[in-house]
């Protein structure tokens, strides 16, 4: 059974703003780097100073940004496979066991692709 239309309408418009702010987040990310990122990174945080300390603090926050980055490209992919799911009708469905995802748990996590109990199980297997 799947969600009703008005459930499915709602996810996809919070999918879609949320996708458009990663975007935005990692368009930023990147016109701040270039191809010679560190060097220029350094030149955008005089405040860090020249004294080793300092010099991993700035590594440091590169570093925190870098993993970011990643966190974000890979929650980008989740959203990603969220909207293909709600073009082909299969949004909120379990893809183990193919019970209806919670509703309250897709809005809390718009991109979850398994219920809480598939979830918990799969927790228990790890
Ligand atoms: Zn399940």
């Amino acid at each position: 059974m799947a969600h009703d239309k008005k459930f499915i309408e709602e996810m996809r418009s919070v999918l879609e703003d949320k996708k458009e702010r990663i975007l935005k987040e990692l368009s930023i990310f990147e016109s701040e780097g270039g191809e010679d990122l560190p060097s220029d990174w350094k030149s955008r945080f005089p405040s860090f100073g020249h004294s080793t300390d300092d010099h991993a603090q700035e590594v440091a926050s590169f570093t925190d940004r870098l993993s970011l980055n990643t966190a974000l490209e890979k929650t980008l992919k989740d959203i990603d496979k969220a909207l293909a799911l709600l073009e082909k009708g299969n949004y909120g469905i379990c893809a183990h066991c193919g019970k209806d995802i919670a509703q309250a748990r897709l809005k809390a996590r718009p991109f979850s692709s398994s219920c809480v109990a598939c979830k918990k199980h799969l927790k228990g297997e790890l």
